[in-house]
């Protein structure tokens, strides 16, 4: 099933998450299967739809308050669902209404930067899908009305999915594909090396022989899923990681700088932090790094280890990263130990998702519907009588994403209502782990 797009199934428990999942898998019964290990691992089957192969995954319940540690496990299995999946189908009870565990789900959806639909189940009398009107609030777009139990409106569910599959991901990229260039940046002692080593394996190992020197880049080359990464600067890394061993702050410095050349030639950075200090100003300034040369970025939360882990510990340090920098509310989110290897290389998995996002090309009569759609949902703003009027938008590059505005007058593009924009158009499009340009240009 690799290399199929892959549709996440997430919202709070009840709502009836398992009883769609079942509803899609039945098509192809056969090939439902459970992961092996855990119970409570996702499910995943393979449904056809339209002419369309997709995967899609039972999340098991969404629920932040569950008990530790395992709701925590749990929560990151269905992180790693979401960081994995292209669309995202956020199922809410429409017999109940909207809830505040509802608004969480959404906001973590949002988050994530997938393409999201919202499917109001258990309108169980189809003279009642009025009963989804109310899920519009969430900000998600168009709810689709169904019963997961009697079957009614999940062939409108399919539908909507199909559309929003992403083009050409299936066959799996596997040939002929230029390999995915990493760049892994962070502050000395974070783990950059120890993050190498384990993705590539200790008998992939490149020595340099001019150790110490610092003449020449080497670049190390690996394979993940079916894809090919490259992994820049390696040597350097590792060479820095021993110079660096007892000297002080100054390095630092130098090591930041040195991140600047492995993110212009990168299509996505690997930006790791240390789990037990925090985001700190230093990593701050790579992040802008980052944005500035425009690459992707995959946040790697290093020495999760060592972290003592309680109810809501993921969420609440997650919430709190993502608020240091604007970029990073879009930027997946992986919790990983290269002291053990847990969730490293979901790092890689996260950097090929997000090259494929930042290489995203969304047409041009899609891209106005979705603006037209935000210009309804919040009013463009005016100054002095004269309003603002977004006449049509166009993509005009890929990594990073550069979508260009025409206006009436670009004064009168705020602020705020560009972030609203983008929030808006991230919402519909993802470009998940990637700056996006808006560029606004008057028009007559
Ligand atoms: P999950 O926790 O989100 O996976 O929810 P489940 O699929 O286990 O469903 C929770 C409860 O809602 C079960 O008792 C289901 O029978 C019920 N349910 C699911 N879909 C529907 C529906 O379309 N209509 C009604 N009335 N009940 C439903
Ligand atoms: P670099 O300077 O960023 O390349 O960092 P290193 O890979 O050299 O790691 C610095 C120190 O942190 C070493 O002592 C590693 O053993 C340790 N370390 C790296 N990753 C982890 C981790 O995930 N958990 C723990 N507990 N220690 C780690």
């Amino acid at each position: 099933m690799k290399g199929l797009p892959r549709v996440a199934i997430v919202g709070r428990p009840n709502v009836g998450k398992s009883t769609l999942f079942n509803r899609m898998a039945r098509r192809r019964a056969a090939l439902v299967h459970d992961e092996p290990g855990v119970t409570r691992d996702p499910l995943e089957a393979e449904v056809e739809w339209a002419g369309r192969r997709f995967v899609v995954v039972d999340t098991g319940g969404y629920d932040p308050r569950g008990e530790a540690p395992v709701a925590v496990q749990v929560v990151g299995k269905v992180h790693e669902a979401i960081a994995r999946a292209d669309v995202l189908v956020l199922v809410v009870d429409a017999q109940q209404g909207l809830t505040g565990l509802d608004a969480e789900a959404a906001e973590q959806a949002r988050r994530a930067g997938r393409r999201v639909l919202v499917a109001a189940n258990k309108v169980d009398d189809p003279a009642r899908s009025d009963l989804a009107a109310e899920f519009y609030r969430l900000g998600l777009g168009d709810p689709v009305a169904l019963s997961a139990e009697h079957g009614r409106g999940v062939g409108d569910l399919l539908d909507a999915i199909v559309a929003r599959l992403p083009e050409g991901v299936e066959p799996p990229p596997d040939q002929g594909l230029e390999p995915v260039r990493v760049a892994v940046i962070g502050r000395p002692n974070v783990g950059k090396s120890s993050l190498i080593n384990r993705l590539l394996g200790y008998e992939r190992l490149i020595t340099s022989p001019e150790a110490g020197t610092t003449r020449d880049v080497v670049d190390s080359r690996c394979r993940h899923e079916g894809r090919d990464f490259v992994l820049l600067d390696t040597a350097g890394i590792r060479r820095r990681s021993r110079v660096l061993a007892g000297t002080g702050g100054d390095l630092e410095r130098v090591s930041v700088s040195k991140a600047l050349a492995s993110l212009k030639r990168a299509h996505v950075a690997l930006l790791l932090i240390d789990a037990m200090e925090g985001f700190t100003d230093q990593d701050r300034r790579l992040v802008r790094q980052v944005e500035q040369v425009g690459c992707g970025l995959v946040l790697v939360v290093n020495k999760w280890d060592l972290v003592e882990k309680q109810t809501g510990t993921l969420e609440r340090y997650e919430k709190g990263v993502r608020s240091a920098y604007p970029l990073l509310e879009w930027v997946p989110m992986v919790f990983a130990s290269a002291a053990t290897g847990q969730r490293v290389r979901q790092a890689l998995t996260a950097a090929g998702y997000v090259y494929e996002q930042a290489g995203m090309r969304v047409p041009t009569a899609t891209l106005n519907a979705s603006l037209q759609a935000a210009a309804a949902l919040r009013q463009p703003p005016s100054h002095k009588g004269r309003r603002l009027k977004i006449l049509y938008g166009t993509q005009v590059a890929i990594r990073p994403p550069q979508i260009v505005l025409f206006v009436n007058d670009p004064d009168l593009v705020h602020f705020s209502y560009q972030r609203f924009l983008e929030r808006h158009l991230r919402a519909q499009f993802g470009f998940a782990g990637s700056p996006m340009r808006l560029i606004v240009r008057a028009r007559e």
